[in-house]
């Protein structure tokens, strides 16, 4: 049986107090659509604001710190997400993952802290250019999942995005089969983690979705709904997305 579709908007470094008004908007655009999960995660310092605003919306963090408390200097534990407000929280996007070197046993220890206290998390894995074009894609994720995934994990609070890197913010997107082919394997290594558990945790695409390409992409065995970042900043955007969501 399809699985429940879950669309979440990765907001980056975007977001200040002015933008409430558009995070209302695709809240309550959002709702029109009850057969689908939906979820914005913003900066850390607009979380607040934003779940004071939309309390029956799903907001999210970008990240979360493996430790709870501690000289971490400008890192955000889980406890203080959830103190914020935040339901979720991504872990191990390829940007933090690039940027802050984050490696695949940091982004489970991220994974294992954030569903520990409590929140859904999103775990990103993905594969660059270089690793595609040598044909390695789906042996490399596939590896890359097995070291970040967590020890154990509630389907109902646990996802995993495929993002290939060369498809983020590039307006490029992966074949349908393409991603069929890589949203299959996955499948198989969360089975072979979790047991049947893991035929229930959701698979979402990320990479360039937009209004045009998500009813293709949703139409894909194994897709689940998607991570999307440059699309998800405006309601006009981002609720067509939703909508394809509901439909598929
Ligand atoms: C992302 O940041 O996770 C992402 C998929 O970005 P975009 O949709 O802009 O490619």
């Amino acid at each position: 049986m399809a699985l429940r579709k879950l669309v979440a908007g990765n907001w980056k470094m975007h977001g200040v107090s002015s933008d409430l008004t558009e995070i209302g908007a695709i809240a309550s655009g959002a709702a029109d659509h009850e057969g689908v999960d939906s979820a914005l995660c913003l900066p850390a310092t607009l979380i607040d604001r934003a779940v004071r605003s939309v309390p029956d919306y799903s907001i999210g963090g970008q990240d979360v710190h493996q430790n709870d408390k501690g000289a971490h200097t400008g890192n955000t534990s889980a406890a203080m997400l959830l103190d914020a407000g935040a339901s979720l929280a991504i872990v191990g996007h390829s940007e933090r993952r690039v940027d802050q070197c984050e490696s695949d046993a940091v982004v489970k220890a991220k994974a294992e802290a954030g569903l520990g206290a409590g929140l859904g998390i999103i775990l990103c894995i993905g594969e660059s250019l270089e690793i595609r074009e040598a044909g390695q894609a789906v042996s490399t994720v596939q590896a890359q999942l097995d070291a970040s995934l967590p020890a154990e994990a509630d389907p109902a609070k646990f996802a995993i995005a495929y993002e290939p890197i060369w498809a983020i913010g590039t307006g490029k997107v992966a074949s349908p089969a393409d991603i069929g082919e890589m949203h299959d394997a996955l499948r198989e290594r969360l089975v072979a983690a979790y047991g049947d558990a893991g035929n229930q945790v959701r698979i979402l695409y990320g990479g360039s979705v937009n209004a045009s390409n998500a009813a293709e992409i949703f139409s894909v065995r194994n897709v689940d709904g998607a991570l999307v970042g440059g699309a998800s900043l405006t309601a006009e955007k981002f609720l067509p997305i939703v909508e394809a969501a509901a439909a598929s």
